[in-house]
């Protein structure tokens, strides 16, 4: 795709930070954009960025995952609060090890605020994920804080992160929640599935029938996430 550096100024001021690079945006991959339309102008702009913060990765674990899920939040996609949930010091910390270099302050960030009446309940949710995270690295808590958050949107997960299709939050929990991703071996959507690892931690049966397989609400809980 060749991209228009007309829209590029709008997020990044390039002149703001002479630190910036001058990146070749066109010679750099697009992300896979399975439910996108081509042509679509939040894509191109989402493209576009996506590939500005590309270009000052390091080639780390996560680094597509949080480059195009920051791409989306700065685009307006995705439910992302202010920070993307993590508070501008943690945030500003995962940029640094991810993008180093990238110019933080030019981005221009949404102005969203998270629901305080929901703040334990994404507290929970992150908890949940932190007891099944591979490492101690600082990237597994940012992820779990980003996961966690966007399951208080009203849309399917990997829409809600801005993610751009299902495999890549599949992709990310399995990469930094490995044995969580190992329990949900019936590809069971999501969302769906860490709220019931919830239900079934404080001893909530919410069910409605003793199997899925005969399940009157089989395709709320397996059904495709497009
Ligand atoms: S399909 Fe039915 S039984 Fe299975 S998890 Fe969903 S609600 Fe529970």
């Amino acid at each position: 795709m060749t991209l228009s550096t007309s829209c590029e100024n709008k997020y990044i001021n390039k002149t703001a930070n002479p630190a910036v690079r001058d990146t070749d945006v066109a010679g750099l991959p697009d992300y896979p954009m399975s439910n996108r339309q081509c042509g679509d102008v939040v894509t191109e702009k989402c493209n576009l960025l996506y590939a500005q913060i590309m270009a000052y990765s390091l080639h780390q674990e996560n680094d597509a995952s949080l480059a195009c899920m920051l791409a989306s939040w700065v685009c307006g996609e995705g439910v992302l609060p202010e920070w993307m949930g993590l508070g501008k010091m943690e945030f500003t910390r995962m940029l640094q090890m991810h993008f180093p270099g990238f110019p933080v302050d030019s981005l221009q960030r949404p102005a969203r605020e998270l629901d305080a009446a929901r703040v334990e309940e994404r507290n929970e949710l992150r908890q949940l994920l932190l007891n099944y995270r591979g490492s101690a690295r600082d990237d597994k808590e940012w992820i779990a804080t980003i996961l966690s958050t966007a399951c208080l949107g009203q849309n399917h997960l990997w829409q809600d992160l801005g993610l751009w299709s299902r495999q890549q939050v599949t992709e990310l929990i399995k990469t930094n929640f490995p044995g969580l991703a190992e329990r949900n071996d019936k590809d069971m959507k999501w969302k769906k599935f860490l709220y019931k690892q919830l239900c079934l931690a404080d001893g909530i049966y919410v069910c409605r029938s003793p199997s899925c397989e005969v399940c009157a609400d089989y395709d709320d809980c397996f059904g495709a996430e497009e």
